[in-house]
């Protein structure tokens, strides 16, 4: 349904290979399971990540598994949601995804602690995330 393309954003991004639509699931991002400090260690040190934190002292790992879901990037208008549930993140389309689209999610708060610009370019966008 998605697969990994240089993106305009930042670096890769995951696009749509067909329409994908409103509500549908997209998929799971495939990582490990660790404590919320090796995620905070892993974050402080230098290079990509790809984190997702439960809120409970366990996180998701992606940076290490070679998944297309990982490379969804941030937008403040963005076109999927995710979704934590027993202990898996999954991705949703918020609403209809064109073909050849870029897949976007609302990070929410991150490691940046709202000190990396945001590239998203949408009209709406907050700047930083
Ligand atoms: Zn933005």
């Amino acid at each position: 349904m998605v697969e990994t393309r240089p993106s305009k954003i930042d670096g890769k991004g995951c696009f749509a290979l067909r329409k994908i639509p409103a509500r549908k699931k997209i998929g799971n991002l495939k990582g490990e399971i660790i404590s919320l400090r090796k995620a905070r260690k892993l974050a402080s040190a230098k290079g990509r990540i790809a984190i997702v934190e439960f809120g409970d002292g366990r996180a998701l790992n992606a940076t290490f598994f070679e998944d297309t879901m990982k490379y969804i990037n941030h937008s403040c208008s963005p076109n999927t949601y995710m979704r934590i549930a027993f202990s898996r993140v999954e991705f949703y389309a918020l609403k209809k995804i064109k073909k050849g689209e870029e897949l976007t999610c609302d990070y929410g708060p991150t490691h940046h602690d709202g000190k990396l610009k945001c590239q998203c370019g949408s009209p709406a966008c907050k700047g930083f995330l």
